[in-house]
């Protein structure tokens, strides 16, 4: 029989590289899948829908709620986030390891939901670094930058619910910090 993929959740501050850290253990390794989410902000320049996100209107959002068509949901600075249900199914049927990159709220849904979850979060080495990535950037404003850090500072309080806390120094460790865990996840629930 086929062994079923684990379902991992990746969290962290906004800025903490996650993204980047994502590709690269997409690139690296093909039994991983990422899973697309929804959301009501409107895309940033470069952003795609459908690889991004799927971009919707609020009432198009809150029609996928009520149609339960979300794993779970969450309100992160002014806009609507949320998990297809359909796509992370198949894949986990299909014996990938579904990744969700999502903030903590959704984090706790999933767990409660999904007990055998793996939940990571990545951290960047210290605040000003933070900072200085998410100015790096350049795609939003000095407001919006402002309200994530704030926000940053508030979900560091739920850090100590995640299995594993990931600190972000040197990206291509930390691709394989996630990866041997991931693994490390499979080689335990296989033994149980
Ligand atoms: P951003 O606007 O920077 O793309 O995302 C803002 C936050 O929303 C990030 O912390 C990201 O992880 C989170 N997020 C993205 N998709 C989802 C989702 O489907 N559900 C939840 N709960 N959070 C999400």
């Amino acid at each position: 029989m086929m062994r079923r993929g684990i379902l991992t959740v990746v969290s962290g501050f906004s800025g903490a590289g996650k993204g980047t850290m994502m590709k690269r253990l997409l690139e690296k390794y093909d039994s991983y899948a990422l899973s697309v989410s929804a959301t009501t902000r409107l895309p940033r320049e470069g952003e795609q829908e459908g690889r991004e996100y799927f971009f919707k209107t609020t009432e198009a959002f809150l029609e996928m709620i009520e149609n339960e068509e979300l794993v779970e949901y969450a309100r992160y600075v002014d806009n609507f986030y949320g998990t297809p249900k359909a796509y992370v199914e198949q894949q986990l049927a299909d014996g990938k390891d579904v990744i969700l990159e999502i903030e903590i709220q959704g984090a706790r849904k999933i767990k409660e939901k999904i007990p055998d979850a793996v939940l990571l979060f990545i951290a960047p080495p210290s605040m000003q670094e933070l900072k200085r990535r998410l100015l790096g950037r350049g795609t939003e404003t000095e407001e919006i930058i402002q309200a994530r850090l704030e926000r940053a500072q508030k979900e560091s309080v739920g850090m100590e619910d995640y299995d594993y806390l990931i600190i972000n120094d040197d990206l291509d460790v930390c691709v394989e910090d996630v990866h041997h865990i991931i693994r490390g996840e499979h080689r335990r629930t296989e033994r149980n």
